[in-house]
């Protein structure tokens, strides 16, 4: 699939469309598309926008490349004035009262905002069933999950309703639903686009994640969306990355894969297959492949879990009725905030409310906590070993195909494991891009910190192979 932004752009330019006509088409589809993936529309100012574009281009001004793009917003970001519900009873009705740092680079590039987009509550779920507005159906199958917590978004881009949209990824919620929905998605590396105004789930894992249809349309709003901001102080300024440099891959030589992911029981035979015959295309390139010791996916998930529960127990501790959201009063302060939160959090994120304050616990917190810290040390370490190993490490991006809808709230441990092949890149911080590619969920491309323009090359070399 070629760049949708460029194609768009240059119907634009030579007024073969106006921008009018394009942002309203596809604010028609999402509200008569049958996949669950509107939280709500942001009309008017989608057209007012537009029709600025529209002016711009008949009085004979230069617009950007991305002016007029419209494009989708994981209802997890504030957007001034819209709604931003974290798909949760509890803020069902909050407006946000300032713009996040990423999707006001955007804005001021000229990309229309067109839509907040459905998702598992607070990033909660790897399905985006955990939602109240009803499950998200996957693209290709709407009888299946969607996948999640950027359910939404990964099916608004796959049905072609957004041209690219913004998801937030925590443990995979970009990369899994992108797999589910053969999108691309990626989650670069921590700290690469600023997290400010990006609803916190985890925050030393949380990224700002684009989802689009190709390589090239991730690469334009990564650059327009990375760099320092005060606003966020893990933030750093990076180098963007030119569609001349990604065009080559030929300093790739090694690529590793973690031997322990295809060996286990629970990986679907068909995606195992699959791999291996991808890796034996890389290796046809005349690229050595060498198979690496990791953890097990067991303990990526138990890991990740331990830390993601303890970190949205404390950052959703802000959330008891008194500053932000729907509160229920009770009889006394201590009722209204128990209460307020028991009837507004769904089950899963009291599960992992309760989950997390239990880790933190005193007599608990050096056993669980402070365990999981260090693990995470231990697979920070393993993969700087690996890195000076291998340029590129590539995963399938889950063990299985997509469940059927329902399936997941049955068994919700089941649906954390789900997350085996993605979490551990997240503890590590590495830059990963999920391309539909390679397995039936696709695969994951991941570089050593910091090196995200490594990921988009071997991600345009694969492109050609597979
Ligand atoms: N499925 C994972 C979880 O529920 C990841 C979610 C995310 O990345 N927001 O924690």
């Amino acid at each position: 699939m070629e760049s949708q932004i460029h194609q768009i752009h240059q119907q634009l330019v030579s007024e073969e469309i106006t921008c009018l006509s394009l942002v309203q088409e596809r604010l028609r589809l999402l509200n008569t598309n049958k996949h669950a993936t509107v939280n709500s529309l942001l009309e008017k100012s989608a057209i007012e926008l537009a029709k600025k574009v529209d002016a711009k281009i008949t009085s004979g001004q230069k617009i950007g490349l991305l002016e007029g793009i419209p494009f989708g917003i994981k209802d997890v970001y504030m957007l001034q004035g819209t709604y931003t519900s974290a798909s949760s009873n509890f803020l069902k009705k909050y407006k946000s009262p300032y713009t996040a740092t990423a999707i006001q680079k955007l804005i001021d590039a000229g990309a229309i905002p067109i839509v907040k987009e459905n998702c598992d509550s607070f990033g909660h779920g790897s399905s985006s069933e955990n939602t109240i507005f009803g499950a998200v159906k996957n693209a290709i199958n709407p009888a299946l999950v969607g996948g999640g917590s950027s359910g939404g978004s990964a099916v608004n881009v796959a049905k072609d309703l957004t041209v690219f949209s913004i998801g937030g990824d925590t443990g995979g919620s970009v990369r899994q639903p992108a797999g589910y929905n053969k999108v691309y998605g990626l989650k670069p590396t921590y700290g690469r686009i600023s997290r400010f105004g990006l609803m916190a789930y985890a925050s030393s894992t949380d990224c700002v994640g684009p989802i689009a249809k190709s390589i090239e349309d991730i690469r334009i709003v990564l650059n327009e969306i990375s760099g320092k901001d005060t606003k966020d102080q893990t933030t750093y300024s990076s180098e963007k990355i030119s569609k001349e440099a990604i065009s080559t891959a030929s300093e790739i030589k090694t690529v590793g894969y973690f031997k322990n992911f295809l060996e286990t029981e629970v990986i679907d035979p068909k995606i195992k297959l699959d791999f291996f015959a991808t890796i034996d295309k890389i290796k046809e390139k005349g690229i050595v492949v060498k198979a690496l010791d990791f953890f097990e996916p067991d303990t990526l998930v138990s890991t990740y879990y331990t830390l993601a529960m303890a970190e949205t127990a404390s950052n959703l501790s802000r959330l008891d009725g008194t500053n932000y959201g729907h509160r229920i009063e009770g009889d006394t302060l201590k009722d209204s905030y128990s209460i307020t939160r028991s009837e507004n959090f769904s089950e899963e994120t009291k599960r992992r409310i309760v989950g997390g304050n239990q880790v933190l616990s005193q007599g608990f917190s050096d056993e669980i906590y402070l365990k999981g810290l260090s693990v995470r040390d231990q697979i920070a370490k393993s993969f700087e070993n690996d890195f000076k190993e291998v340029d590129i490490i590539i995963s399938p991006v889950t063990p299985n195909t997509p469940p059927k809808i329902g399936a997941s709230l049955k068994d919700p441990l089941a649906m954390y494991l789900s997350d085996a092949y993605t979490v551990g890149f997240s503890l590590g911080q590495l830059p990963t891009l999920t391309v539909p590619q390679g397995t039936q969920t696709g695969l994951q491309v991941t570089a050593a910190k910091n090196n995200d323009e490594l990921v988009f090359k071997f991600a345009n070399f694969l492109k050609d192979i597979i």
